[in-house]
């Protein structure tokens, strides 16, 4: 018998939704029978994702603005309900902690923790209230094992990662479930640009960066962002009904510590 993961009929909210993991978790859901709002700022791309797929509603927003206030609100308008969110953002750029300005640090704030915690706390009450409900951060495998130059992503998602832990604690008595997914290096439009900005840095190319990254990997490749988004359709599932409080990474094997 098939696993049925249960999102048929489910109101899901995929954060920056217009390329990358994003996307491809929109796709999956979609796939899988959910009706799925997705946000980004660009409305071309945001239609070129809901082309894709039945049931998919964009939302063009800046994360970083204030109007990220109003984001649950006008879902529950629209939809009536809203049983998954993922958390997932922009990443920042990439570069050595000295040269990382006080200007950078307040951007990253703003893109990479304000909404998450923003859009998490207005889902959280909803679902808390209806005692059912899945949120999934994503993050990075930085967040656990931080490589140079990730300052502004390595700092704010460890943050993320402790609210992960004390979400889960308040809010599974309401059967509120919280986890979190640290992506490896995956194909998406980002990797793209830090892999060039590797090869600038470090005076090599595209190419020799792109060995060397692979090289890391156990399995010896890049994950596809739909590989990521099978992964995150099955945590925010009811097949992972008894899951919560934890972090998963989709990392082909690249972190090397046990735990
Ligand atoms: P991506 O660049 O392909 O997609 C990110 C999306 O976020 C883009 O569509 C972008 O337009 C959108 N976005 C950025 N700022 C926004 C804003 N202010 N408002 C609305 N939308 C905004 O990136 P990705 O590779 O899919 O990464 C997704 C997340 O996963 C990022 O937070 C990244 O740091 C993390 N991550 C990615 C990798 C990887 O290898 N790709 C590895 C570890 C962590």
């Amino acid at each position: 018998m098939a696993l049925d993961l249960g999102l048929e009929g489910k109101v899901a909210l995929v954060l920056a939704a217009s390329s990358g993991i994003g996307r491809a978790t929109a796709l999956r859901l979609s796939a899988e029978g959910a009706t799925v709002v997705i946000v980004g700022r660009n409305e071309a791309k945001l239609q070129e994702v809901a082309s894709h797929g039945a049931n998919i509603h964009p939302v063009v927003l800046d994360l970083a603005s204030d109007a990220v206030a109003d984001l649950v609100p006008q879902v529950l308008a629209a939809h009536g309900t809203l049983d998954i969110v993922i958390l997932n953002t922009g990443g920042p750029t990439i570069q050595p902690f000295v040269d990382a300005t006080i200007d950078q640090w307040d951007g990253a704030y703003r893109m990479l923790f304000r909404p998450v915690v923003t859009v998490a706390r207005a889902a959280a009450v909803h679902m808390a209230a209806r005692k059912t409900g899945s949120l999934l951060f994503i993050t990075s495998t930085w967040t656990k094992q931080p490589a140079p130059n990730s300052c502004l992503t390595a700092t704010f998602r460890a943050g993320l990662s402790a609210l992960v832990k004390l979400l889960s604690l308040e809010l599974g008595p309401d059967q509120v479930r919280v986890n979190q997914l640290m992506p490896g290096t995956t194909a998406t439009d980002r990797m793209e640009t830090q892999i060039s900005g590797r090869a600038e840095r470090n005076g090599t190319s595209i190419e020799a960066e792109f060995e060397k990254s692979v090289a890391a990997i156990p399995l010896g490749r890049w994950a596809r962002p739909e590989e990521t988004a099978d992964a995150i359709a099955f945590l925010v599932s009811d097949r992972a009904q008894y899951i919560t409080g934890q972090t998963i990474a989709v990392d082909g094997g690249s972190i090397k510590t046990v735990f």
